[in-house]
């Protein structure tokens, strides 16, 4: 029995569903205490019961302490199952923060599956469907798992109500290099709005465009919902590499101006072009279990997130792997599975 201090490093729900993912894998119970201990509102949130309840689900295990609001749980796992599973979180809660706890067990199954997921597809704090799809996806095909994410409806905070499903067809992880990220291909700037002002969408784009001053005009695009499926706005820039896409998200939030965060967005996008590295801030720490567990590989990326110190100490306590941190070219840091 693992025992593990969620106060500790990062402190969020990544270290409640890594080792949720981790216990799946090696087939290790753990026992952990003040979850979301660095959190304003520490404790679970619906979210984080129902990234659990999926945990659980699939791969049969005894939960105690499961319920909003505890800060304490034990997990036994079983053996995963894979198959038809339809989880809603009944929030705006990210719904691919439920899959992050489910997906590596899911693509290393002997069979494929299919997983439908209901609550917040687009807000704060969480990968928004395009990062999952586009971004995360597209390295982990290069590894061997094929997953197809398809976004069924767009939901927002607060209201939710969003639909992603995710179809796994499994195969082992095998290692690869992610230090080049290629030749620029595309560059997409898009501001999705539902049921809010269409100006709002306008005015994020010029933002956006006067700090990624040299992308072509007809990258900066406004995209209009419907109102059923908001309020809601999201911005989402996308740039192609022949080796990675990174998409950088914004959200918007009232009383925060539009060029607020159109600027805000751009800014980490331009910081992750400049960096010269292949993986951006979110995709390091969702990068790890996967290179961990395919006993190899290596990538670059910008500065090193508390999240994933956090996943490298999880990670190396569960399965002994352990990660070699080392200054690259330029800006760019080296992240490798030693061995
Ligand atoms: P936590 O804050 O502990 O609940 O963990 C949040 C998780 O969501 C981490 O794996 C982050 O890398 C990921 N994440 C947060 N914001 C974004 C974003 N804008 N794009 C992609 N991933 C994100």
């Amino acid at each position: 029995m693992i025992t593990i201090d969620g106060s500790e490093g990062e402190g969020g729900g990544q270290v409640l569903r890594y080792s949720a993912a981790l216990s799946l894998i090696t087939g290790e119970p753990f026992t952990i205490e003040n979850i979301r201990g660095g959190r304003t509102k520490p404790g679970m949130m619906r979210q984080h019961v129902t990234a659990l309840e999926a945990a659980a689900a699939i791969g049969g295990a005894e939960v105690n302490g499961l319920a909003v609001g505890s800060d304490h749980l034990t997990f036994r796992p079983g053996s995963v199952t894979p198959g038809e599973y339809h989880f809603a979180v009944g929030t705006a809660g990210s719904t691919c923060l439920v899959l992050q706890t489910i997906l590596v067990p899911l693509m290393l199954a002997d069979k494929p599956s299919r997983v439908v997921i209901e609550g917040g597809t687009h807000a704060m704090a969480a990968p928004p469907f395009e990062f999952i799809a586009q971004t995360l996806l597209a390295v982990i095909a290069k590894m061997g798992p094929s997953i197809t994410a398809t976004l069924e409806r767009h939901g927002f905070y607060p209201r939710g109500g969003g639909r992603i499903v995710v179809e796994f067809d499994p195969a082992p992880l095998r290692p690869i290099e992610c230090v080049d990220r290629g030749k620029p291909v595309s560059q997409k700037a898009e501001a999705v709005v539902a049921g809010v002002p269409h100006d709002i969408a306008d005015r994020e784009l010029s933002a956006m465009q006067k700090i990624l001053s040299d992308w072509p005009q007809e990258s900066f695009v406004p995209r209009q919902l419907s109102a059923d499926e908001g309020p809601g706005n999201a911005l989402l820039i996308a740039a192609e590499f022949e080796h990675v896409t990174e998409v950088m998200s914004g959200f918007g939030k009232i009383g925060v101006p539009a060029e607020k965060i159109g600027k805000t967005t751009a800014k980490r996008m331009a910081g992750y072009l400049a960096s010269g590295a292949f993986a951006g801030p979110y995709l390091q720490d969702q990068l790890l279990l996967p290179f961990a567990l395919a006993r190899g590989g290596a990538f670059t990326t910008v500065k090193i997130s508390q999240h994933t110190r956090t996943a490298i100490d999880l990670i190396e306590l569960f399965t002994g792997t352990s990660f070699r941190v080392s200054p690259g070219e330029g800006k760019a840091h080296l992240v490798e599975v030693a061995r």
